[in-house]
């Protein structure tokens, strides 16, 4: 029998390994995680004792239906847990489970990785005590603690006051939610934005709830820089009217939406394309989740569209694997599902807008500031690289010369502003400057691990 294998198993994974199931196959279900869920749906530690349905909020009746789901599957599937995927070598994917190094062969792959947070930089970033704004969602919910006692939101996402009303409704205070975004930019998205009423609402909801506890709300902010000796102790912004702030903080919770982890996809021979709304390259698919023979893409990791939009691609792209498996099919439900993940997809590029990526501000950001925090390279070492004879024009040619991006994160961190940078300064658009090409180990492994199995 074709072996089918599953990377993630957040709401995308779990929903394909359901389809695949009711049909017969056993997959393999593969997650780096403890616990099922992935990230939005993520549980706390083993013996934590958290009161999620306080913290999921609206959410919380989701969150319990796919975690009932997941434990009426586990059973019925080959599940994988603590499992890390970080190399692909044609059909042949190499894993370190538990610290052993470990290869699975898949004839089918369909790769559900999700995505993870977008940064900006700015003077002060790489201080202790400031956090990806996911990295602070992942200490509250995983871990049950927050990231200080009096945090700063900055950047530019809906997750900003979502993840601000979670640490209020666990005791934290909130020193400010900062959004790059003017008010009138996230006006002119609403239309788009109609296409999913329900998140629409959830998201005034949440800016209501701010505003309700006396949360300083700022839109159209210039992010000047994260303040402190040896650890954050304030945020320093310019507001939309052009006034000079100073938020006092003992954290920073950052972040400009999310990017697509597209590393796998990209080792996997996956086409991407360059997408001018979210200005990152995407995995291209055929709309039901194709990327090439046997490869299968779903769920935030091939395009940002939601927890519900993830879930729904997950059984999409499993019904076109059912497909090509020559497997008859209820044309209906595929014909449904699409709809759905065109509507919700479409709502999330309205989102892109609401919330842009401030492109200005970073081709702005001092010489000084820090880029590749793996390897301490400064803008400035990139500019000046770029300025030299024959200066590079792309970024896999800038980090051969800087080593931006050559570091333990290859690239995640700071690859989207890095794009940006060399776009700026050597004055192309987003597409022309590249994309840091995927490289494994697509994550920190320990080389003793890998030793064994290394491509
Ligand atoms: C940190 C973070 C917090 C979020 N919080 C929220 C929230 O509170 N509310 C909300 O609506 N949305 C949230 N989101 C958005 C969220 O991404 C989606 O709503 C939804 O979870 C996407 O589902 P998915 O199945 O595509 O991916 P995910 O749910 O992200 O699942 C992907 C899974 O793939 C696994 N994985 C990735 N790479 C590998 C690898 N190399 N090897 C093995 N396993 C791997 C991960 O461990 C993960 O479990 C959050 C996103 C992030 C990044």
């Amino acid at each position: 029998m074709n072996r089918i294998v599953i990377v993630g198993a957040g709401p995308a994974g779990i929903a394909a390994a359901e389809v695949l199931c009711a049909r017969g196959h056993r997959p393999i279900l593969i997650d780096e995680g403890e616990q099922a869920g992935g990230q939005g749906y993520r549980q706390p530690s083993a013996g934590l004792a958290l009161d999620m349905s306080r913290l999921m909020g609206s959410e919380a009746g989701k969150y319990d239906a796919l975690h009932a789901r997941f434990a009426n599957l586990k059973g019925r599937i080959d599940y994988r847990p603590r499992t890390m995927v970080w190399a692909i070598d044609g059909r042949t994917l190499h894993l370190v489970c538990d610290g052993r190094a470990d290869v699975v062969e898949a004839d089918t792959l369909l790769l559900a990785t999700g995505a993870m947070d977008r940064v900006a930089p700015l003077p002060g970033w790489t201080l202790p005590g400031v956090f990806t704004l996911g990295g602070a969602q992942v200490a509250l919910k995983d871990q049950g603690c927050l990231i200080g006692h009096r945090v700063a939101f900055l950047g530019s996402s809906p997750l900003l006051l979502l993840a601000a009303g979670q640490y209020r409704e666990m005791g934290g205070e909130v020193a400010v939610v900062a959004d790059t975004t003017p008010l009138r930019a996230k006006a002119a998205a609403f239309p788009a934005m109609m296409r999913s009423p329900r998140t629409l609402l959830r998201g005034l909801a949440y800016m209501a709830g701010a505003m309700r506890a006396g949360t300083p709300l700022l839109h159209g902010v210039t992010p000047l820089a994260i303040e402190g000796e040896g650890h954050v102790e304030a945020l320093r912004v310019r507001d939309g009217r052009g006034r000079e702030r100073r938020f006092s903080c003992d954290a920073v919770a950052l972040g400009y939406g999310l990017k697509p982890e597209t590393q796998l996809a990209d080792l996997a021979g996956a086409a991407l394309a360059y997408d001018a709304d979210f200005r990152l390259f995407l995995p291209k698919t055929d709309g039901f989740g194709r990327s090439r023979p046997g490869l299968y893409l779903a769920g935030d990791g091939a395009t940002i569209g939601g927890a519900d939009a993830a879930e729904a691609s997950g059984a999409l792209a499993a019904h076109a694997v059912l497909t090509d498996l020559g497997a008859s099919q209820d044309i209906a439900v595929i014909r449904r599902l699409a709809r759905q993940v065109v509507r919700l997809r479409g709502f999330q590029r309205g989102l892109a807008r609401a919330f842009a990526w401030p492109v200005a501000q970073i081709r702005a950001q001092p010489d000084a500031t820090v880029l590749c925090r793996c390897e301490n390279v400064t803008i400035g070492a990139v500019r000046a690289a770029m300025a030299q004879t024959l200066g590079p024009v792309e970024v896999n040619r800038v980090k051969a010369m800087t080593r931006c991006g050559m570091g333990r994160c290859q690239g995640r961190v700071c690859g989207p502003a890095l794009q940006e940078i060399v776009a700026g300064v050597s004055g192309q658009d987003g597409a022309a400057a590249g994309r840091l090409r995927g490289q494994a180990p697509v994550k920190p492994i320990a080389l003793a691990a890998a030793a064994d199995t290394a491509p």
